[in-house]
């Protein structure tokens, strides 16, 4: 349960654990919804975004004292929905509970179960992935031979950001919080290079060593400080996507960027984009991913916490980089 709106970083008590009232183990007729089993769920930094009292984004606040709500991998056990059935794996938005039951319908896929692991259609195969699909191919523009640079590297989106980057013909740096991460950056998931960015004095400095020659594009989770120092080191008709700024999201006021002018100079592409308006290609992106995660053309790191109650301290563990890989709430299997 989201207990009201919060300032700062998310922390496990502005979220409660509460036993419901038992409930009717079925899809009332004629409501079209679905009682579903959840098996995964998934924290994901936009969730931050929902816990302030802000109605100007693309998507609402939580309302105080309801069940959290996010992307979620679950079984059906009866459905009103003449679209899906019981025992149907669906992917899509559900409650953080136990059971739910789903109304809303339009959004949700079927999952074909085969030897991918369900979690990874939170992550890989899910939102995470496709933000990575659609921002690296449809914002970046890559070309065989481009420098990359990534930050929050090793996270669910930035992870396939590089690996598909590598697959394109491209040099690729990414930039992460540990040297756990740094290491599975450049011995796990194959970026030519990987620095640790809380053990430099200065990014400029980390990026100069990095990319000699300078970024041709910048895949932005993190916004912020990291931003500024890349603007400084773009090379001529570089392309920004912006993706995130999970560095700026638990602020008041955002820390300045000051090298913009930049984007003139070199004239470079700087672009936000939400994979929401991209929907049409999700088919294609699963094809593609399906098919390089068979080839063992790319992997994919999850980091898992088991059962429900694991919950807040896994969205709060987020924004201090504790999770190594796609954060994933296991609350069942099967
Ligand atoms: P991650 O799995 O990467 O988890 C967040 C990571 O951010 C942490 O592990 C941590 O890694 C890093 N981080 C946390 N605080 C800071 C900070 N102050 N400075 C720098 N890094 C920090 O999350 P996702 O891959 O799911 O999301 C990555 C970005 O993509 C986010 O900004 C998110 O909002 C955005 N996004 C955008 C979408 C879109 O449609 N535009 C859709 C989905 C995600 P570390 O240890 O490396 O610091």
């Amino acid at each position: 349960i989201f207990r009201g709106y919060i300032e700062g970083n998310p922390r496990e008590t502005d979220m409660e654990f509460k036993v419901g009232e038992k409930m009717k183990m079925e899809a009332p007729k004629g409501s079209g919804a679905m009682l579903v089993k959840n098996l995964y769920l998934s924290c994901d930094p936009y969730m931050r975004g929902r816990m302030r009292n802000f109605h100007g984004s693309y998507i609402p606040p939580f309302a105080p004292g309801s069940v959290i709500e996010g992307f979620g991998v679950s079984k059906v056990l009866d459905s009103d929905n003449p679209k899906f059935k019981p025992g149907d794996i669906i992917s899509g938005f559900t409650g953080w509970e136990e059971y739910s039951l789903i109304h809303k319908a339009d959004q949700l896929r079927k999952v074909v179960a085969d030897d991918i692991p369900l979690s990874y259609h939170i992550g890989l195969l899910g939102m995470p992935g496709f933000t990575a699909y659609v921002g690296f191919y449809e914002i970046c523009k890559p070309k065989k031979g481009d420098y990359v640079f990534v930050s929050a590297a090793s996270g669910a989106v930035g992870q396939l950001v590089g690996q598909l980057a590598k697959l394109h013909g491209c040099y690729v740096v990414g930039s992460a919080g540990t040297n756990q991460k740094v290491d599975l950056l450049k011995n796990k998931l194959g970026f030519d290079e990987a620095f640790n960015y809380k053990e430099e004095a200065d990014f400029d400095t980390a990026l100069k060593r990095n990319f000699t020659n300078g970024i041709d594009i910048y895949f932005d989770n993190v916004g912020g400080s990291m931003l500024d120092a890349v603007l400084l080191n773009m090379r001529d008709h570089g392309r920004i996507a912006v993706c995130g700024m999970v560095s700026q999201q638990n602020l008041s006021q955002p820390q300045g960027i000051h090298n913009l002018f930049n984007l003139v100079i070199k004239r470079i592409t700087m672009q936000g984009f939400l994979q929401s308006d991209y929907l049409h290609l999700f088919p294609q992106f699963l094809e593609n991913v399906v098919r390089f995660y068979k080839q063992g053309k790319i992997v994919y790191l999850e980091h898992v916490n088991e059962g429900l109650e694991s919950g807040p301290v896994a969205l709060a563990g987020l924004f201090s980089g504790k999770n190594v890989g796609k954060q994933v709430i296991c609350v069942a299997r099967e």
